[in-house]
Order: structure tokens, then sequence, then C-alpha cells
């Protein structure tokens, strides 16, 4: 086994500058209204690149969609993040992060 590289799985919005921010928010925005989920998928890679998270292709990412406004970048897979609700009409469903769930999990 290869020693992995230690590549970061969440990143904070905050730390992005702001053309890194309208980048992101451009391709989140895109992923979110992808007509099929090659294209939804290719612009969560692309995003997460943005945010400095190396995200495989076929992997997701979310910006925490928790009401304390938390600037967390995170893989919604993982185990303790919390799906608020399902956006049927979208790509992009409502998750909390991590940390969020864990302190104030919210539901739809
Ligand atoms: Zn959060
Ligand atoms: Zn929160």
């Amino acid at each position: 086994m290869t020693h992995a590289l230690n590549r970061a799985t969440t990143a904070n919005y905050h730390h992005l500058d702001q053309d890194d921010q309208a980048e992101f928010d451009r391709y989140m925005e895109r992923a979110d209204n992808a007509a099929t989920n090659g294209e939804y998928l290719a612009h969560m890679v692309i995003a997460a690149r943005i945010a400095g998270i190396n995200l495989p292709y076929g992997g997701h990412i979310r910006l925490c969609a928790c009401s304390c406004s938390c600037p967390t970048i995170f893989n919604p897979d993982h185990p303790d993040a919390h799906c608020i609700e399902q956006t049927p009409d979208y790509n992009l469903d409502r998750h909390q992060c991590p940390t969020c769930a864990d302190w104030h999990r919210e539901t739809a």
C-alpha cells in the first residue's frame, strides 16, 4: 500500500477567495440543475476541486444547508451527515454536515 497523501475531504467555504466562491456557487448551481447524472457528477468534481477537495468522479459534495449558516463543504455520504430534505426536482438535496447533525439536527 502506498502512502496516501493527506487529502482534504471537507473544506470551509469562507476560506475560499471571492472568485473561488463565485466559481464554486456556479458549479453547485449547475450540478443542481444538471439534466443528466453524468453532467451532475462532472459538476460535483469541478466544484469539489475549486473548494480544494479531491473528489473522485462519482462522489458528491454539499455545502452545509444548516440554518446556522455553517460554511462546511463535505461529503453527504458521510455516515454522520444528515439529510434534512430531499428535493425531488433538483439534484442537490439539503444536508447538514456531521458536526451540525450532531449539535443541532434539523428536520424539514
Ligand atoms: Zn454544518
Ligand atoms: Zn449548523
